[in-house]
């Protein structure tokens, strides 16, 4: 059994759960492992299950959260269209980012089981990836990567990889290229608690930048915790969860 997070391994202040993979990506050990099983798999069917994003720090998600809430990154709606947040009052501003990108401290891919997958075998030569939904949509570039991976979580051989983000609840958009190991990810998503995520925020060092949108996170914490950040234990396939 790996041992469990501490609250600054839950929020990406500390890295210490974490190895390396050959790709220089970094997961928690058991993931890791897991994770190079299902590119043997994947392998054999044809495909190269290679890492787009795994281990993702606070100071990272917290540089990409506050260039959006400041416009400087873009932030786009369903349709694939620009939103200009800054002409968004602050609430409505907030809903914008969190359909694709978490609240430093809040993201999965701080667990080290967390990770963003593409078939590299299907890349074309100077072709950009840009993890969109275009890419995995049926047709797609990815998309035969896809229906391969839903065949084996659909079959429990799937090395214990589940998609979070695989339906449209109305919180954060579909996101197919999103795998989370879950005998690990469970636990760690029930660690999640406000008081955690309060002082995290709270245990800002010398020099860093707080958190945009403060004020409007802490006034609608929990319905963003409900909304956002919630994975319901039914939206994993059991056998996953015991791989
Ligand atoms: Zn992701």
């Amino acid at each position: 059994m790996a041992p469990e997070l501490n609250p600054r391994q839950l929020t990406g202040r500390e890295e210490s759960h974490l190895v390396a993979l050959p790709s220089g990506h970094r997961l928690q050990a058991q993931a890791a492992a897991a994770f190079q099983a299902l590119q043997d798999d994947a392998r054999s069917a044809g495909f190269d299950l290679a890492i787009a994003s795994s281990f993702r720090s606070y100071s990272r998600q917290l540089a990409i959260w506050n260039g959006k809430a400041r416009g400087e990154r873009k932030v786009h709606d369903d349709a694939g269209r620009e939103v200009l947040v800054s002409a968004l009052p602050g609430p409505q501003r907030l809903r914008a980012i969190l359909r694709y990108s978490a609240i430093p401290g809040t993201s999965r891919h701080h667990w080290g089981t967390d990770l963003d997958v593409y078939d590299a075998a299907a890349l074309p030569a100077d072709y950009r990836l840009e993890l969109s939904p275009a890419e995995v949509a049926p047709g797609g570039l990815f998309d035969s990567l896809h229906r391969w991976l839903d065949e084996r979580m659909a079959a429990g051989e799937s090395c214990g990889f589940y998609r979070p983000y695989a339906l449209d609840r109305g919180g954060v958009a579909p996101e197919r290229w999103h795998l989370s190991y879950a005998p690990l990810s469970v636990a760690c998503a029930s660690r999640v608690t406000a008081r955690l995520l309060m002082d995290c925020w709270g245990d800002c060092p010398a020099g860093e930048e707080p958190v945009l949108l403060a004020e409007e996170i802490r006034a609608f914490l929990p319905q963003l915790m409900a909304n956002y950040l919630a994975v319901g234990v039914d939206w994993c396939p059991a056998p996953a969860r015991f791989a």
